[in-house]
This record gives structure tokens, C-alpha cells and sequence, in this order.
């Protein structure tokens, strides 16, 4: 919605009534269609009737004040004594319908944020509900500070957003010091803008408002300049100046800009569980989990609420000559869900930064094993695999598209066949070949054995490859050839971490202990950018030695054990048990499956795969030879610009589309998510 703005005050008494009125012309005079509302009244209507006189709106007063009680007290007491609840859905749906009306909702408010409509129901319950900002009327004179403070904490608390404050002179008095000085005390101490002081107008009536002089004394004094960029739906007007100034300033990642500043971007505002929600008030699923990372939804509260107290604490120290308590206690969270034999816990930035410092500790540690070892440099891993965009963990990636630029740069690496299955790389059809794709790799790393540090490997699903999901027991003997031939395993779960293939990790589901684990993605739940490299205790021990033997781990980045991101991840693994996000899951999964069997149907769709909640649909130009669509048709892009219009954010992977979607999205979501790609895939294939 973020039609409306909400007037509250600090106080009863402050001048609510003519500040609305006063907001309403003036943004009116600025050409802007204006509704006004006050959800509810009591005592009499004449606050009610007095906005609609004077914004001169058609709307029904049952729209206007959905909410009446003739005793003038306050609204939980008044609904007490007249035996009737307050309806907050008939205020919400009354809310709606003005903003249909209108390009803008001024909501005047009663009392301040604190006053209860029902017993666990209050003013800022309401105004969360409405999902629109606040500006906070104050008095200028003496005692005005705390209530201000008080007023914008709470509101901050509870995650409102304000726009300012004016402070309204509600007597004429000739200005004191404390008039004088308060309100640029309150904007220094609570960081909100000031939009000015409204000076004594004497009983404002109707006629004040006809003749402008409301508007004119209101347009002198408050500063509205940024209000209707800001919060106005006139956003049609806010979103261009944004888009132009993202056309021109923004470089987006794996984007041609070429073809970005042709289109009309999305730009989203804010998101709430599994929707999205742009700055024209659009909303769209989550169908990519922000890019893999979410898990919760948006704006969960348990996070929300654990960042914030961490913000309270310390936002940020270092990890270098230092330790910082969410680090600390997050690292015993890891290793305590982790497979066993994993004992130590190197933090970073992402999944970059994690492969990097994944492959140096598995470099380092050869070295310094002794001289038998230091001939292992070399490191194997899978074409089709992707680690990150980082120079190393380019080296040992292999997906030609983004990788073979480099190639000049890259360090060598070993490439093994990927399980495939649908384009099998040595051309054998499953379950038939028992799996000879790991009978190639033994015999790569046989033949390498004494060159080869480790494997790295992404377990279960190669996620940017494109979905590529393994067949049973390819894992399991990945790990059985590396322990074999003495290499390092590296599981790269990055991406297939905390859940996403229906177990808190990809390689529980064969028994398999990495010695490295990588992790990140969704490590906070998808809040905030943050990494983790978990080794055994073997590794870690090979690092340790007299100072002077320089056997240290020379590798770090700055935000590394960031408290802020850290705490998030300590909330996010605090839900994954309160919720038993795990067992819920498992439901809904089988349903996916359920719901996946369809696409078959579609002309062409070659291929499905899932793991646990990750899904690729490999779309073909032709079923019966595999016969892939050329780049140049963008078909992957053309159905995920299709189900944004259905409003479903995915991302396709070249002619693979993907679905994502946040571990808590209700088997409803999950059911419209894949309702609006079937469609998508049918109206754009249709279309060739
Ligand atoms: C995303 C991803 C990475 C890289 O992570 P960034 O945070 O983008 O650096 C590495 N490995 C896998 C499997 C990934 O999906």
C-alpha cells in the first residue's frame, strides 16, 4: 500500500486535527488527489466533519471514521462501556478503498502510539498493519523533549517509519527559550528531521481554509518538499528519479547494462515473509529466496529483533588480536549441528571469500605437512561447477560462459565429470552405468594423487551449474576416492546449506564428513553477507607451531566474525529448533514433487530435478533430441520476465529455470509459485 502518511502525536491535545488538515491542502495545492481519514473518534464527529469540509472529499463518513463512539473517552474504554470491539479489518479494508480513491491518505491518529485499541492492540499495531510512515506532532514549549524521545524510540522500536516531526503552537505565548531551543535539541538527539514549527493559528476554522490561509501559513513553515517523493504513491514520479539515477549510477552484477537500461526496472522497498514488495506498492513472491539466501521470510521478527539488540551492543569489532561474544557462540552452534569430525570455525565475508580461504588452508596445510607432501598443489573439481567469483575460486570453477575470460589468470585446475545425468558428459544413461562418472573421476585422481590437494565439490545439487542434482551415492563415493587417495574433500554448501535439500546439510543425507565445509548463503537467514570455513581438528592442528615458524593461516578479511551478522545467524539457528523448520519442511517438499509432475506435459520442458526445496526445469527446443535453445531466444529470461508479471520473482540459469523459495513459504505460496511458472513456461514457449 505506503499510500497514506499517519498522523500521531506525542500527547493528546497537540494539534493532530490542524496539522492533517493543514498537510492535506497543502500536498493538494501541490497537485496531488488527497484522502483524509480518522480511523476512530470518539465523543463527537467534528474532527471527522471538519477534514472532509475542508479537503472537500466526496468519500463516505463511514469510510472517513469506519470507527465512532459517542462517549469522549478513550478508544479501548469507550468500546468497553458501548460493548463493541473495535474493528480493525473494517478500518484496514476502509483504508484500502481511499486509497484506491486517492493518489494519498492523510490518517489522522488518536492520542499517540502507546494508546490501546484492544488489549494487545495498539496505535502502532495499527499504523505496521496500514504499512505506512509516520509524522509525529509535538508541542514546542516545556516537557515536550522526553515525550518526543519516547515517541520516536518507540515508533523506531517497531520498525515504523518516520518522516518527521512538526511541532504545532498550540497557545499563543510568546516564544520562550525552551520553544526556542527544543526542537533543534530533539533533531540532534533522535537523528529525525524537523519540518518545522506551526505557528499559533487562533481556532482554526473553515474559512481559514477556504481563503488559504491554513495552506499558505502551513507551506511557509513545514517543509513538504520530500514528503511527496518520499511516501507518495505519486511514486510513479519517485520511482523514475530513482531508475534514472540507478541507470546512471548502478553497475549490476552478471547483467548486460545494455539491456537493463531498456527496461523498467522493479525496485524493491521492503518485504514481508514470502513477498517482495516494489516502490509502487507491487508485491511479488520470493521465488529465488533474494538470490538463495532466505530462509525465514523477510523482516522475521526473531532477527529483526536480534540484530537490533546486537546494534545495541556493538555493531562491529575485529577478530584480529580480539574476539567479539556473537563469534564466539556462534562457532560452538556450528560445530554442535556440523557432521562430526568438524572442530574449528574460519570466518568471512561470503562464498567467495570461504572457497578462498577454503582452497589456501587446504594448500597451506600440504606444505607444511612435511616433504613427502609439498608436491600436492593441485586441486580437482567439476566441470559445470561453480565456487564464486573470486580469482581462486574462479580457478576452480568451470562454466565457460563466465569463466573461460579469465582463463589467462586462473591457476590450473583438474576437471572431472560432473553426475549430470540428463546430458551425461560420457554418455551413459542412469541407473545403468552404476555411477561410471565416479569410476572416471577415481581414475583422474589416481593419476593425480601426488599433485592433488583436494576435491572440491558441491554436494548433492551444483546449484549454478544449473540445478544439477547427483544421483544417489555419487557423494558418497566422492568421499570414499578422497580418503582413498589421501586428497582433502571440500564441501562447498555455500548455497545447498541450512535446509535447502530438505536436511540442515547437503552431505547428511550420505553420511559424509567433509574435512572442509563452506558455508554462507544462508547462514543468517538470509540477512546479512557473512561466511564460514569449517575444518577438522587435523587441519587446524597443522597450523600450529612456534611463532617464528611462520606456520600461521596469513588470511583474513576485515569484517571477518561480524557481530551484527554473526547475531543474525545465532537467531537464524535458534528458529531453524523453535520452529522445527526442518520437519515442516518435509510436507512440503512431497508436495513440490507433486505439483512438478505436470510440467512434463509442456512441449518443452526436458528435464526436471529437485532436491529437497531447490527445482530446475531444463527447458529444450526439442524434447526428443535434447536440442537446446539457442542463447540468443533468452527463453530462460523471457519466463522469469513472464511470472514477474504474474508476480513471481525467479532467476533463470541460461535455459534452466529455477525455483527457490524460503523454507517458511506456506504450501499455498509454494502451490502459486509453481502455478505462475507452469503458465510462464506455456505462454512464452507457446509464443516460439
Ligand atoms: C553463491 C555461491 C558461491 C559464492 O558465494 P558469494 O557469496 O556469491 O561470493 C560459491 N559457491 C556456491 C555453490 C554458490 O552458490
Amino acid at each position: 500500500m505506503n499510500k497514506g502518511v499517519f498522523i500521531t502525536g506525542t500527547d493528546t491535545g497537540v494539534g493532530k486535527t490542524v496539522v492533517s488538515a493543514g498537510l492535506a491542502l497543502s500536498l493538494r495545492h501541490k497537485g496531488l488527489d488527497v484522502g483524509v481519514m480518522k480511523p476512530i473518534q470518539s465523543g463527537d464527529r467534528g474532527d471527522t466533519e471538519f477534514l472532509i469540509k475542508v479537503s472537500g472529499v466526496k468519500d463516505e463518513i463511514e469510510l472517513v471514521n469506519p470507527c465512532y463512539f459517542k462517549k469522549p473517552l478513550a478508544p479501548l474504554t469507550a468500546s468497553k462501556i458501548e460493548g463493541v470491539k473495535i474493528n480493525i479489518t473494517a478500518i484496514k479494508n476502509a483504508f484500502d478503498e481511499l486509497c484506491k480513491r486517492h493518489d494519498i491518505v492523510i490518517v489522522e491518529g488518536i492520542g499517540g502510539l502507546f494508546v490501546p485499541l484492544t488489549e494487545d492492540y495498539f496505535v502502532s499495531d495499527l499504523i505496521l498493519e496500514l504499512n505506512i510512515p509516520i509524522i509525529i506532532v509535538s508541542r514546542p514549549n516545556l516537557g515536550t523533549i522526553n515525550h518526543t524521545l519516547l515517541t520516536v524510540k518507540h515508533a523506531r522500536e517497531s520498525g515504523i517509519d518516520i518522516i518527521g516531526v512538526i511541532f504545532n503552537e498550540t497557545k499563543k505565548k510568546k516564544k520562550g527559550l525552551a520553544e526556542k531551543t527544543n526542537p533543534s535539541i530533539i533533531e540532534k538527539l533522535s537523528g529525525v528531521p524537523i519540518l518545522g514549527t506551526l505557528p499559533y493559528i487562533q481556532s482554526v476554522s473553515i474559512t481559514d481554509c477556504k481563503t488559504g490561509k491554513l495552506k499558505n501559513t502551513f507551506l511557509k513553515n513545514i517543509k513538504i518538499d520530500n514528503l511527496p517523493t518520499a511516501y507518495c504513491r505519486l511514486s510513479t514520479a519517485y520511482k523514475k528519479n530513482l531508475e534514472d539515477i540507478d541507470k546512471t549510477h548502478l553497475w549490476h552484477p552478471f547483467t548486460q547494462m545494455n539491456d537493463w537500461v531498456k527496461e523498467e526496472p522493479v525496485i524493491i522497498e521492503r518485504g514481508k515473509g514470502s513477498y517482495l514488495y516494489d516502490t509502487l506498492g507491487n508485491k511479488y513472491l520470493d521465488g529465488n529466496s533474494s538470490y538463495w539466501v532466505n530462509i525465514h521470510g523477510h523482516r522475521k521478527r526473531e532477527i529483526d529483533e536480534a540484530v537490533k539488540k546486537q546494534i545495541n551492543k556493538i555493531s562491529h569489532s575485529t577478530l584480529l588480536g580480539l574476539s567479539n561474544v556473537p563469534a564466539i557462540e556462534l562457532s560452538e552452534r556450528l560445530i554442535k549441528i556440523a557432521p562430526e569430525s568438524l572442530k574449528r570455525v574460519f570466518y568471512s565475508d561470503d562464498g567467495s571469500t570461504a572457497v578462498e580461504s577454503g582452497i589456501k588452508m587446504a594448500f597451506q596445510y600440504w606444505q607444511q605437512k612435511g616433504k613427502n607432501f609439498k608436491s600436492k598443489k593441485k586441486f580437482i573439481a567439476f566441470y559445470n561447477a561453480y565456487h564464486g567469483d573470486t580469482i581462486g575460486a574462479v580457478s576452480v570453477g568451470r562454466i565457460d560462459l563466465f569463466h573461460s575470460m579469465f582463463k589467462s589468470l586462473l591457476f590450473e585446475t583438474i576437471f572431472a565429470p560432473p553426475p549430470y545425468c540428463y546430458r551425461c558428459p560420457i554418455e551413459k544413461t542412469y541407473p545403468e552405468c552404476s555411477l561410471a562418472c565416479v569410476n572416471e573421476l577415481e581414475r583422474i585422481v589416481s593419476e593425480n594423487r601426488d599433485k592433488v590437494a583436494a576435491l572440491i565439490i558441491e554436494p548433492k545439487v551444483m546449484m549454478p551449474g544449473g540445478i544439477i542434482t547427483a544421483p544417489e551415492g555419487f557423494l558418497k563415493r566422492v568421499r570414499e576416492i578422497c580418503t582413498k587417495y589421501n586428497i582433502l574433500m571440500i564441501a562447498d554448501e555455500v548455497a545447498v546449506g541450512f535446509g535447502r535439500t530438505g536436511k540442515m546439510f547437503a552431505c547428511e543425507h550420505e553420511n559424509v564428513p567433509p574435512d572442509i565445509l563452506l558455508l554462507s548463503k544462508s547462514l543468517t537467514g538470509g540477512y546479512m553477507p557473512l561466511a564460514a570455513t569449517l575444518t577438522i581438528e587435523e587441519i587446524y592442528k597443522g597450523f600450529l607451531g612456534e611463532y617464528s615458524e611462520f606456520r600461521t593461516f596469513f588470511h583474513g578479511h576485515t569484517y571477518t566474525g561480524n557481530p551484527l551478522a554473526c547475531a543474525s545467524a545465532i537467531a537464524n539457528l535458534d528458529l531453524f529448533k523453535k520452529e522445527r523448520i526442518l520437519d515442516s519442511l518435509q510436507d512440503k517438499i512431497l508436495l513440490l514433487k507433486d505439483e512438478l509432475i505436470k510440467f512434463y506435459n509442456l512441449e518443452n520442458v526436458g528435464d526436471i530435478r529437485q532436491c529437497g526445496f531447490i527445482v530446475g526445469i531444463e527447458l529444450v527446443a526439442d524434447k526428443d533430441t535434447k536440442k537446446q535453445y539457442p542463447m540468443e531466444e533468452k527463453i530462460g529470461i523471457r519466463i522469469a520476465r513472464e511470472a514477474r508479471d504474474k508476480g513471481l520473482i525467479i532467476r533463470p540459469i541460461g535455459n534452466i529455470v529455477i525455483l527457490v523459495p524460503p523454507l517458511s513459504s506456506t504450501k499455498d505460496e509454494v502451490h502459486k509459485m509453481v502455478e505462475i511458472i507452469y503458465d510462464a513456461i506455456e505462454a512464452v514457449t507457446c509464443q516460439n
